[in-house]
């Protein structure tokens, strides 16, 4: 909890302390907007193949040691290096029709710490027939998220770790939060995908792999895709090498023999690890290369072999 003087901004340095009431300084003022493969997210069950409008503004509600996008999400938004662009709800809708884009993302940095713009561009987006989607870290209280969570339509929520001290140390966040956040965004109906970035010698002792994929099969179920992701060194992070395909592919394996149904590796080329089997025949479904469709033969929502439902939204 961020305690903030009069004039002062917050944790997340988006919102001010003005008057007494807390204010966003960023509403409609993205320093991002790109269209993006829509696996890039990633997303493997959400209208493959589909581009995706995608917005951020700078700022973020953690401080993660090994943050990706550390130039724009530890920013403030007066820093003369960061641009921002004048983008209103409408224009943001507007944008993604313009592209032809299905749906749009609220991405590279937290939608949470923009929840306001989030919120309002998603209720303008559902009533244009476009489909709203969070990547988040998921650091979130359980009443503003169920507000929030009526207007999105698909969520890839990070699940950094098993490990309560590992949120405390490398993200100056807890683990009890985001679990709730995955639960609650479960239970309300919307496709879920969890992502967990596989960092050598933090978080990936085959155990905590293990206990990782035991939560999200017990918690989520077993038809949540699971994404292990590949490090690399970056930010406040530089002691450490990037993560091994093999690491990545010992995580795949662990998950799969705990029940899930779809694991995929990221970030680091992986033939198997990128294409989607079906659970029942073991047949392949979907084959990619990198953030392309090489096929795709899932039919009606299930597998043309044996008929399995498959857990997504296809079209
Ligand atoms: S939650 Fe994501 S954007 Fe925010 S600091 Fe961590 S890695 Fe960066």
């Amino acid at each position: 909890m961020c305690l903030i003087e009069a004039g002062q901004s917050g944790e997340c340095r988006v919102r001010v302390n003005i008057d007494g009431a807390l204010r966003t300084v960023v509403y409609g003022y993205p320093c991002s907007i790109a269209v993006d493969p829509i696996e890039k997210k990633p997303l493997f069950h959400f209208l493959p193949g589909t581009g995706i409008l995608s917005v951020a503004t700078v700022g973020c509600n953690l401080h993660c040691t090994n943050c990706q996008n550390w130039e724009i999400s530890q920013a403030n938004p007066e820093d003369e290096d960061i641009r921002a662009y004048s983008c209103s709800p409408e224009k943001l809708v507007a944008l993604t029709k313009q592209n032809n884009c299905p749906s749009l993302a609220y991405t590279y940095t937290d939608p949470i710490v923009y929840y306001e713009y989030t919120s309002d561009s998603a209720k303008l987006a559902r009533e244009a027939n476009i489909r709203n989607v969070l990547v988040t870290a998921g650091y979130i209280n359980a009443e503003p998220w169920k507000k929030l969570l009526r207007y999105v339509d698909a969520a890839n929520i990070d699940l950094k770790s098993i490990s309560d001290d590992f949120y405390r140390r490398v993200c100056s966040a807890t683990l009890k939060p985001v679990q709730n956040a995955l639960v609650m965004a479960k239970a309300s109906g919307i496709l879920v995908e969890v992502t967990n970035l596989v960092i050598p010698t933090l978080n990936d002792e085959p155990e905590q792999i293990g206990e990782l994929a035991r939560w999200v099969k017990v918690n989520l179920g077993a038809e949540t895709p699971l994404h292990f992701s590949g490090f690399y060194p970056r930010y406040k992070m530089r002691n450490l090498p990037p993560t091994s395909l093999k690491t990545l592919e010992k995580a795949r394996q662990i998950a799969k023999s705990e029940g899930l149904d779809y694991v995929y590796i990221g970030n680091v080329a992986s033939k198997e690890g990128q294409n989607t089997y079906c659970p029942g025949c073991k047949k392949l479904l979907i084959e990619r290369s990198g953030f392309t469709i090489m096929q795709n033969r899932i039919r009606g929502g299930g597998c043309p072999d044996c008929e399995r439902e498959i857990y997504g939204v296809w079209k």
